[in-house]
């Protein structure tokens, strides 16, 4: 059945997280947590998140914990301000005990960052990302990074298919027109295409690359591929009909689409070089959902605006919020359009930030009262790499491995 959904246990086995962990510390008596200052930056909703309660990932509304929290005894500061070095989350970091921040408006915690917070234990990514956060140095610190798993993979899935068939098709440049009073067929339709017959490639075939493939089966794509370290299980791979290629260079030449579904880590920064891009075929679409910085910026505007590349969309951008003159507000392909960037929404949506939210208590309510975690959550834990999906490394002994032989 090529709709057939994974049970998390199965998921699981998708590039991610498998030993058993808590986040007490050698599973004896959970300590306790008395006066936690828990610190968390996260958008400003403005007027909107006065009117609309659902808008729960924003300073307004402080993902529905504030209340639950403050009965508990516990300091709450929430603040959008995170950049420069007199912004609120500098300030409030210094000893803060959780930090709770989205990769929608991340607070970024550098190593330089992380050095200033003296009482930092846990970080809590309300969604699902967690490269803002120095993940080495994190474990270098015993800092715990969890996020909430799977709780926006369908929002972003979709978005991704949006995407694909805004680019394909030149939806972008054909609205423009309606809205601007014209009508004229011509030079929309001659950069206008199906999604039919096209070979479709996703780096990464996680829970999110694998949702795409899902959902584009109807479409009677020519082929669907992946690339991925951690290969897809058999039956997983049959059901929707996708070929593994080994090689991403290869891959990448093969598809009139690319869409980028893995994490941001030290292999996949800049992955999307010049070179890269110059693999691609002539006039296909790259979609980037998955972090801004897996591309470099300008090689991508350049490969939009001399027409080498059909188009390029996503909602994700190197520094967020994107300075005004970001290349990729302006780049067009020489035959119009071709640029599909938004901010980055696709994993807000409010269904999505209700199941943040959830996941957020759940994972506070944990450390809290000193229950284990859900494994698929812990990215990493006890200076150690729980999840398998932030680079090839199995253990801190492979980790020293590696290291070695790049130096
Ligand atoms: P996941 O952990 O289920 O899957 C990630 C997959 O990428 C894994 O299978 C892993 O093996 C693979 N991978 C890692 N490095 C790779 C590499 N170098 N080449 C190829 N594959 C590689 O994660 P997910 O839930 O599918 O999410 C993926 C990413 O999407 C997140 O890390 C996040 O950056 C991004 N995301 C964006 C939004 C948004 O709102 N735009 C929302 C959620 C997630």
């Amino acid at each position: 059945d090529p709709k057939k959904e994974f049970t998390p246990a199965s998921l699981s086995a998708i590039g991610q997280s498998i030993p058993h962990s808590t986040l007490t510390s050698n599973n004896q008596q959970p300590e306790r947590h008395i006066n936690m200052k828990v610190l968390l930056v996260l958008y400003d909703g403005g007027k909107a998140a006065e009117e609309e309660p659902r808008l729960l990932g924003t300073i307004q509304n402080k993902l529905g914990i504030a209340d639950w929290l403050k009965e508990q005894g516990h300091e709450l500061v929430a603040t959008d301000d995170k950049e420069g070095e007199g912004s609120e989350f500098k300030k409030h970091i210094v000893d803060a005990e959780v930090l709770i921040t989205t990769p929608f408006h991340p607070g970024y915690l550098t190593k330089e960052v992380m050095q200033t917070a003296k009482n930092l234990k846990l970080c809590i990514t309300a969604g699902v990302g967690s490269d803002h956060v120095d993940l080495n140095a994190a474990n270098e610190r015993n800092i715990t990074v969890a996020e909430v798993s799977g709780s926006n993979v369908v929002s972003v899935a979709e978005h991704v298919v949006m995407s694909i068939l805004l680019l394909v098709r030149n939806y972008t440049p054909a609205h423009e027109q309606i809205i601007n009073g014209g009508w004229d067929v011509a030079p929309i339709a001659r950069h206008a295409f199906d999604l039919e017959n096209k070979v479709v490639g996703t780096v990464g075939a996680g829970r999110i690359g694998y949702r795409v493939l899902q959902r584009l089966t109807p479409f009677d794509c020519k082929e669907l591929l992946y690339f991925d370290y951690a290969p897809l299980p058999e039956e997983a791979a049959k059901a929707i009909n996708v070929r593994r290629v080994e090689s991403l260079e290869e891959m990448v030449a093969q598809c009139d689409i690319v869409t980028v579904n893995c994490p941001l880590h030290e292999k996949t920064k800049g992955l999307f070089n010049k070179e890269l891009i110059s693999k691609m075929k002539p006039g296909a679409w790259l979609v980037n959902t998955a972090r801004g910085a897996i591309c470099d910026a300008q090689a991508v505007a350049d490969a939009v605006n001399s027409g080498h590349i059909g188009g390029y969309a996503g909602d994700v951008w190197n520094v967020q919020p994107s300075p005004k003159d970001h290349p990729w507000r302006s780049m067009k392909h020489p035959l119009g359009g071709g640029n599909g960037m938004v901010a980055h929404y696709s994993g807000t949506t409010l269904d999505a930030q209700l199941r943040y939210a959830e996941g957020t208590k759940t994972i506070l309510d944990n450390y809290l009262t000193g229950k284990a975690q859900d494994p698929a959550n812990v990215i990493v834990e006890n200076g150690n790499y729980v999840s398998k999906a932030y680079g090839k490394r199995e253990t801190k002994a492979d980790e020293r491995k590696e290291e070695v032989r790049t130096d």
